[in-house]
């Protein structure tokens, strides 16, 4: 592996760093690397792998799809391109009017609900801290972190950043000027920050009455990530857009925008916005393989209990460095008392467990929603020996 990552590394522009694997194959909830060591995936490709690696579904279903057409560009459209449309609008509960939009990625998504909230006449989008919405100049212009931002300044301007899950900081940041409020339901990125279903709630009725738009961002946390469709569900509300990506594909690239009814829906008409690539035979056919296969095997229930079994085992090592598991579903973070996530995850790699140091004193796991218990037990059972060989950053 160290040559290949030695040509990585003459290679490639170094914004990853060096990656610590070559990996070469999957199956299931493992991965192997170019050694032949073997890996329980708990981070699914950053929530990507929503049905593992080389489900047979999903292999087929673009298997078939490869034959008949891959790209054919939106000059023209095609059956899984509506089918695929059809069905995200039905799994949001969208009414009649809705629509959809799809690209390539979560970034993508989240420029098309940047340039839908300007058509409505307002320039003002107010978003959280801590808040990941990507890397592209829009979207990072609504990514709080300062490390990702202050490189590239000045980004777009009218953004505004409130602290997340803060009801009444949210009420006095928005006006009749703003155009859209944009949120997460979890924040993934910051460390599984979860508010609770009633911040969504409140921030639908405080943007209905200034008739901002509520955009919520689930390219991380929907497609029954936290055992909902979309987590917004758990909030009751009907919001104006939803951004989709990461689980839609299963790995295929894909993202999407769902606007809610037909004036939202109305507010981006013909040339206003284009994608060469988005929405192509080959994506939209892989996500509805994923779709398909996240009702027959029954996924949005079993990422419920799956989450409560991994919380609750955690609980039960009552270890002195782990605090109570934060998120929902199969979208978890177990924070940790001292600020060894790095070294931990280094630890847990050399033991078989590919885990993420989402921040200094958490770990995010975001495994495929077809791991099983057993496999969540494996780590688990791992977890108070890895705890003990790790030592804080000096
Ligand atoms: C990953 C992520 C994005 C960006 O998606 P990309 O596909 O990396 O562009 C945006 N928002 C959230 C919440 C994400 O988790």
């Amino acid at each position: 592996m160290s040559e290949l990552l030695d040509r990585y590394q003459r290679s490639l522009i170094g914004v990853f760093g060096t990656p610590p694997l070559v990996l070469s194959h999957g199956e299931g909830c493992y991965v192997w690397d170019t050694d032949g060591n073997r890996y329980l995936d708990l981070v699914g490709g950053i929530a990507v792998n929503a049905l593992g690696h080389g489900h047979p579904a999903l292999v087929s279903a673009l298997s078939k799809q490869a034959a008949e057409a891959i790209h054919i560009s939106n000059l023209f459209t095609s059956v899984p391109q509506i089918e695929l449309a059809e069905r995200l609008l039905q799994i949001a509960d969208a009414p009649q009017g809705s629509g959809v939009f799809l690209a390539n990625s979560g970034a993508e998504a989240i420029e098309a609900a940047v340039k839908l909230s300007r058509r409505t006449g307002r320039q003002e989008i107010i978003a959280a801290d801590g808040a990941f919405h990507g890397r592209t100049t829009g979207a990072l212009a609504l990514t709080s972190k300062a490390a990702y931002r202050e490189p590239f300044e000045p980004l777009m301007p009218g953004v505004s950043h409130v602290p997340y899950g803060d009801v009444d900081a949210l009420r006095a940041a928005v006006t009749t000027e703003t155009a859209a409020v944009v949120l997460e339901p979890v924040q993934g990125e910051a460390g599984v920050v979860d508010p609770g279903p009633a911040y969504l709630t409140a921030a639908r009725e405080i943007t209905s009455a200034t008739g901002t738009l509520l955009i919520i961002d689930e390219i991380q946390t929907g497609i029954g990530r936290t055992g909902e469709w979309f987590a917004f569900q758990a909030s009751g509300i009907r919001p104006d857009a939803v951004t989709v990506a990461k689980g839609l594909g299963g790995g295929v690239p894909i993202g999407g925008l769902i606007t809610f009814g037909p004036e939202v829906s109305g507010l981006l008409t013909a040339g206003q916005h284009g994608t060469t690539f988005g929405g192509n035979p080959l994506a939209t056919a892989g996500a509805l393989a994923v779709l398909d296969t996240i009702v027959q095997e029954g996924l949005l229930a079993h990422a419920t209990e799956a989450g409560h079994h991994l919380a609750d085992a955690i609980a039960a090592l009552e270890h002195p460095v782990l605090e109570p598991v934060r998120g929902r579903g199969l979208l978890r973070a177990i924070p940790l008392r001292r600020p060894v996530a790095s070294a931990l995850a280094a630890a847990a790699r050399e033991a078989g467990f590919i885990v993420n140091p989402v921040a200094p004193q958490a770990i995010r796991l975001a495994p495929p929603l077809v791991v099983t218990t057993d496999q969540l037990d494996d780590f688990v059972s791992a977890l108070p020996d890895l705890l003990d060989s790790v030592k804080d950053p000096s």
